[in-house]
């Protein structure tokens, strides 16, 4: 056994279970003995391993991103973030992007393995310089998935993915649906194999999620089974929902109703389910649907969402408005989904553009965003002992430093972090009582080798691009370089 204390913490969010919220205090001890919190208050005084001092430190729980996909956003750094195809509602989620990504993600036997890991081992990096020590993982399974997440030291849900149809594109226009049914069985197997081998994992850092890929591209029966898989082991269950317009047409013209309304009535909502992005839901703007029901729905069904503002941000779309779902009464959670994983700057732009699609500074603060970004997280994943500072809870600590210059004057600092220095200011980082991030380097992962092999699959996936592209354009046709190159 190691007892590890941070005295004297010129800061720190400490958790407060009666009001059921974060607080600040200062000039406090935090104890950890091995993976647990002992002691998180004034005058720690029992046998000490590990000193460190916290007087220039801002002790804050580790954040909670729960839903992202590590196996391919970061090849996309340079290629994916201006992409928007206008006739699919500026969504560059059904072609431009897939030529890169998901045709990428979803050919896992096809040699890209080295890619996935690359990719992983970065996207795992980037959560963890920014305060994230939970990550809930969206992939595709492929060999080595469980091994490598466990290797990087960060907390991870593994939510392999599945479904009955996939998305094809002809013409650039339209989304069609290429069905197979048994495919979709075979694959929720799979899965269910792999979430139960997460239980398993001798690193004790792993746990699973049941993870139908996508409320349109998944019959109404895997579903269904799916939930039912998720009961009987107690897991949480995430199905991306409501994150185009497109898929919201698909659902009116399939059923007659928004696609949260059809979760609804198949008994797929409740405390249990974790909605990724849900966006377009029947009262968002671009939809322009008639009802005004899913907002509430969520609310009473106490539903969780997996709000991930950049990725959307990016096609020139908002949630209307994160603010608005907080004060309606669900359970917010925060992703990033794409590359950066940046979780800091996540919480900024996720209040940032609901103060703008709100039209109101006060209808959501940072103190909600915040919670979304740990306690929502741990709700949604079923947790209580996660992404809070509380003797019994997991030793999850980020240290801040005060004295950056990008943090000063430090009056604020939950604030100064957020709106001003992000991750420059996050010096240590503790997963499960380990330290992960030492002065500001991942100590788990070779960032420097990662990055070399990220390149590497980024040139094996541009090379590809015309096999997978309707229009047989290649990377460069599809995603031309930000200036000429003279
Ligand atoms: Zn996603």
């Amino acid at each position: 056994m190691t007892t590890t204390v941070i005295r004297n913490a010129g800061w720190a969010i400490l958790w407060d279970a009666t009001a059921r919220r974060h607080v600040y205090r200062r000039n406090v001890d935090i104890a950890f003995k091995d993976d647990r919190i002992v002691h998180a208050g004034p005058g720690f005084a029992g046998q000490v391993d590990v000193a460190i001092d916290g007087a220039s430190r801002l002790v804050m729980p580790g954040m909670v991103n729960v839903h992202t996909h590590c196996m391919s956003e970061n090849i996309g750094r340079g290629i994916t973030e201006e992409l928007g195809n206008p006739a699919l509602y500026m969504s560059a989620l059904y072609d431009l992007k897939s030529v890169f990504l998901v045709g990428h993600s979803m050919s896992p036997d096809q040699g890209h393995v080295a890619g996935f890991r690359a990719a992983t081992d970065m996207a795992v990096s980037e959560i963890l310089l920014s305060g994230g020590t939970t990550v809930v993982d969206l992939a595709v399974p492929y060999e080595g998935w469980l091994d490598g997440l466990a290797a990087t030291g960060i907390r991870a849900v593994a939510a392999p993915m599945y479904r009955s149809a996939r998305w094809v594109v002809r013409r650039g226009n339209q989304v069609e649906y290429e069905w197979d049914e048994a495919a979709g069985r075979r694959a929720f197997t799979a899965a269910l194999a792999v979430v139960d081998a997460a239980a398993r994992h001798p690193s004790g850092r792993l746990s699973g999620m049941v993870s139908p890929a996508q409320v349109d591209t998944c019959s109404e029966s895997l579903l269904r089974d799916s939930l039912a898989a998720a009961v009987e082991r107690g897991l949480p269950l995430t199905v991306h929902c409501s994150q185009s317009v497109v898929e919201f047409q698909e659902m009116a013209r399939r059923h007659g109703k928004s696609p949260v309304q059809w979760l609804a009535d198949i008994g797929l909502l409740g405390p249990h389910t974790l909605l990724g992005h849900t966006m377009f839901v029947d009262s968002q703007s671009w939809v322009g649907w008639w009802s005004r029901r899913d907002v509430p729905l969520l609310a009473e069904t106490k539903t969780s969402v997996a709000h991930c503002p950049t990725v959307f941000s990016r096609y020139g779309q908002t949630m209307e408005s994160f603010g608005a779902y907080v004060r309606a009464g669900i359970n917010m959670a925060l992703g990033t989904d794409t590359q950066p994983h940046n979780m800091l700057e996540e919480l900024r732009t996720a209040l940032v553009l609901s103060r703008i699609a709100s039209c109101d500074v006060h209808l959501v603060e940072l103190a909600d965003a915040f919670h979304a970004a740990t306690v929502g997280g741990t709700t949604a994943l079923g947790r209580d002992d996660l992404a809070r500072i509380a003797p019994g809870a997991k030793a999850d600590l980020v240290l801040v430093d005060l004295d950056h210059p990008a943090m000063q004057p430090a009056r604020d600092p939950l604030r100064g972090l957020v709106f001003s220095a992000a991750d420059r200011a996050v010096r240590d980082v503790f997963v499960d009582g380990r330290q992960v991030v030492s002065a500001g380097e991942v100590t788990t992962i070779d960032r420097r080798a990662a990055a070399e092999r990220l390149t590497r699959a980024q040139h094996a996936v541009m090379a590809a691009v015309p096999a997978v592209d309707y229009a047989r354009r290649t990377a460069d046709q599809v995603s031309p370089l930000s200036l000429p190159l003279g």
